[in-house]
């Protein structure tokens, strides 16, 4: 007996597998799956969330939908994974924000662009608003930078916080123990999975996505979207350190080491959320979740006006356009992180824990290496 509808059709699923086996060299799922002889739920959640959705098993599949067995792995899996990130969500009152995500990301991100603007609009005269401030110190001529680092530093806070109690409740829902710092060579095991995507690829020919003919473009623009994240938040780090330790107030030149990965991170993040967009609506509708199209839809709008807003603010910083765009994109970067731990981006959190599960049960099994 399994907690949800999902998971009980996760667990006959995986029966099913775990005597065809036909799909063992696609992904980590299926030797994962292989370890054991019945389920948990703790187990199926686990499973789910090392998916990658490549959707190789789905089209290889002999009993497969017209088959009586009915067996559709990805589509169950991404159900599964949705419905367990709102069982881990914290606090537990947020948990109804998974299944309304699309409508909520929208009103947050309207209410905190509108209060942005509000706030700039409150604090600053017309002239001074749309005045041109240019050199050091220029955008904080509008914002102290204290304020800035109060509220953005604080809503990312809040976001790890959120998130880190969530992998709690997930590591201990997938049966390790809280307090158990997994040994290091799975920890980088699973750094590489992750960051090569090692399970997006079908068993090597690619992702399944409109059609049977795999392909590397999910692969590519995930790659390109989460580089691009990754540089964008070294270029605010950088920026961070420029301030505190060297005494240099942005905006920065466009050669300075904050601008430069900006640039690159900004553009991975216009091109890769944009072409996972393409994509999804390109996708076969059996092989995703429908019910929450719009939770990946926001995450991946906000990432490219994240984007968006920062290019066309470095553009025209030495303009009288520059105020209203600081408090766009200050307002679109605060809702993209206050709703961080209710939404998409939780995906990348969850897999990489069990891809570290996987590698530490490979290794404890003596395959060595993953
Ligand atoms: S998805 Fe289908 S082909 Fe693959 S292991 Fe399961 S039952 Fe076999
Ligand atoms: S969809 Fe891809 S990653 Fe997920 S179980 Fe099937 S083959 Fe593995």
């Amino acid at each position: 007996m399994h907690g949800t509808k999902t998971l009980e059709e996760a667990d006959r699923l995986m029966t099913v597998c775990n005597s065809c086996r036909y799909c063992e060299g696609l992904c980590a799922v299926f030797p994962a799956m292989e370890m054991r002889r019945s389920f948990s739920d703790g187990d199926l959640n686990y499973l789910a969330n090392l998916c990658h959705a490549c959707g190789a098993c789905y089209s290889d599949c002999q009993f497969s939908p017209p088959h009586e067995y009915n067996v559709n792995v990805p589509r169950t899996f991404a159900i599964a994974r949705a419905e367990s990130w709102s069982a881990y969500t914290w606090p537990r009152a947020f948990a109804g924000v998974f299944a309304r995500n699309g409508v909520a990301v929208s009103v947050i991100a309207a209410l905190s662009v509108a209060a942005f603007i509000i706030g700039f609009a409150a604090f600053n005269d017309r002239a001074a608003l749309f005045a041109t401030h240019t050199g050091p110190g220029a955008f904080y001529a509008l914002m102290p930078h204290n304020a800035m680092v109060l509220l953005l530093g604080g809503a990312f806070l809040y976001a790890m916080v959120a998130l880190a109690m969530g992998v709690r409740a997930f590591w201990r829902d997938i049966g390790e123990p809280i307090g158990m710092v997994a040994d290091q060579g799975s920890l980088w095991q699973a750094m590489r999975d992750a960051a090569g995507l090692r399970y997006l690829d079908g068993g090597g020919v690619g992702c399944v996505n409109e059609d049977e003919r795999p392909s590397d473009r999910r692969k590519i623009y995930h790659h390109l979207t989460f580089y691009g994240f990754l540089l964008c938040f070294a270029s605010t780090s950088s920026a961070t350190l420029y301030h505190y330790l060297l005494g240099r107030a942005a905006p920065y030149p466009w050669w300075d080491l904050p601008v430069v990965l900006g640039t690159i991170g900004g553009i991975g993040l216009l091109i890769g959320p944009a072409g996972l967009l393409v994509e999804k609506y390109k996708r076969d509708p059996a092989l995703v979740d429908q019910k929450r199209t719009g939770m990946d839809v926001a995450f991946l709008l906000m990432l490219f006006l994240a984007s968006l807003t920062g290019m066309v603010l470095l553009v025209l910083r030495d303009t009288g356009a520059m105020g209203p765009l600081l408090a766009l994109h200050l307002g679109v970067i605060f809702a993209l992180f206050i709703t961080m731990p209710y939404g998409k981006f939780v995906h990348g959190i969850y897999r990489y824990v069990a891809l570290v599960r996987y590698a530490r049960e490979r290794r404890q099994a003596g395959h060595i290496g993953g």
